[in-house]
């Protein structure tokens, strides 16, 4: 594989920027090499500045649930940009994105748009503790909600219930009042409010964890999450920024029949732009800034460009064959699985819809603990057979791979023959 223009603009890169990357994940240091740097998207593929071809498994992260320059996103947005870029004024798109959001999502009463999901995730913290008059907060250990001081906490060992930060420049007070609570465990939830009576403002959660790979919770812990959390009057906030309007377009919450006090929002509202919300009851959203006292504001919050982005990529899944797109996750899981069986190599494949994640462990993986067991040296193994054979995925044992709701079954069987001929590249049998 030719990549040395991606090489030598590394390189430059890391002259100016921090690590060469504007984002770690994007970094290549658990799997050894350089970034690549990618040029241009269309559909499933993208094309690196060596002309490399990929079918592209990342999706950015997340947005890019309708592949790369889905024309009817990009007609929304070249038309929004004509009129201008931002007013400082309310807009009708977002009066549209916030209906299509309330459609998708009927618990949420109001909303409240912002830039990113680390935006939606702090100001729910502020707007939580306003509410109840609490403090504390309770987030599951191997869950990540963005980089905000109080829930950037090490996701450690169990009995690591009082927060110590993972991340420098986190001052230990800014996560004093962090609870750790272990994921799929509600015992450990149990525990943390039974010995913090009347303190905790709220309990954080992914649906499905899918920062620590993909983990799916059993349903009857969501559902006794929700229930211990009303009996105990602390707010219950889904953190929805991977999982909304992904394998349903009611985003997790539908799939497990349960609805959040408040929701926070990411990654594919946006479609690709920078959008981040948070929304729940109007009896809680309406102490936001300024029907209340709890501020919060964004110069280009509500963007009409990102807004027309978003409101297309949704127009789009609206009327999406989800019970389809599950299907074709369950085909990658099986295509990794046969792949694997067939080199003897060990994986443990975890789906979500088409949020997919191959561990390279023989123990099954239902939780950080568990997830730590992976091989990651395989794994950047695993990558760099991927990338000759034509596939791009997140360079980290750790990260999910987003697969494009709009991938068509002809597409299903090329990244099928990629992931077997990666699978035969990397136990050395080239045939
Ligand atoms: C990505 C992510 C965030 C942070 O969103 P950014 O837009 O990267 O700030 C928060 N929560 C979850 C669950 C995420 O996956």
């Amino acid at each position: 594989m030719q990549l040395s223009k991606s090489q030598s603009l590394f390189e430059r890169a890391t002259k100016s920027l921090v690590g060469g990357v504007n984002s770690p994940v994007r970094a290549f240091n658990s799997v050894g090499g350089n970034p690549l740097f990618i040029e241009r998207g269309e559909g499933i593929h993208i094309f690196d500045v060596d002309g490399n071809e990929y079918i592209d498994l990342i999706g950015s992260y997340g947005p890019l649930i309708l592949g790369h320059a889905h024309p009817k996103v990009t007609a929304a947005v070249k038309a929004a940009v004509d009129k201008s870029f931002t007013y400082g004024a309310t807009t009708l798109g977002e009066v549209e994105m916030a209906e299509m959001v309330k459609e998708a999502y009927p618990q949420l009463e109001k909303v409240r748009f912002v830039n990113s999901g680390t935006e939606a995730v702090l100001s729910t913290i502020r707007l939580a503790r306003a509410y109840t008059g609490n403090n504390k907060i309770v987030k599951f250990a191997g869950c990540y909600h963005g980089h905000t001081d109080a829930l950037l906490v090490a996701a450690g060992s169990g009995l690591m219930t009082m927060g110590i930060p993972s991340s420098a420049g986190v001052p230990e007070k800014a996560v004093n009042d962090t609870l750790i609570a272990q994921y799929n465990n509600i015992e450990s939830v149990k525990e943390l409010i039974a010995n913090n009576k009347n303190e905790i403002a709220a309990i954080f959660i992914e649906p499905v964890a899918g920062n620590m790979g993909v983990v799916v919770p059993e349903m009857d812990f969501m559902k006794e999450l929700r229930k211990v959390t009303e009996e105990a009057n602390i707010l219950l906030v889904i953190d929805e920024v991977m999982t909304g309007f992904r394998k349903k377009f009611g985003g997790a919450q539908d799939y497990f029949g349960i609805a959040a006090d408040i929701t926070c929002m990411g990654k594919v509202i946006g479609g690709g732009m920078p959008v981040g919300a948070y929304g729940g009851k109007a009896a809680i959203m309406d102490l936001v800034s300024p029907l209340g006292n709890v501020y919060q504001a964004g110069t280009l919050s509500g963007s009409p460009i990102a807004m027309a982005c978003g409101l297309a990529t949704l127009k789009e899944l609206k009327n999406y064959d989800y019970d389809r797109a599950d299907r074709l996750g369950k085909q990658i899981k099986t295509y990794l699985e046969d792949a694997a069986k067939e080199n003897g190599i060990t994986i443990q494949v975890n789906q979500f819809g088409l949020m997919v994640n191959p561990f390279f462990t023989a123990v099954e993986v239902k939780d950080f603990e568990t997830a730590s067991t992976c091989d990651t040296k395989l794994f950047g193994k695993f990558f760099w057979a991927m990338a000759e054979s034509g596939l791009y995925i997140p360079p980290s044992q750790f990260e999910t791979w987003f697969l494009p709701i709009n991938i068509t079954d002809a597409e299903m069987d090329v990244v099928g023959s990629r992931i077997k001929k990666a699978f035969r590249t990397m136990s050395g049998d080239n045939n």
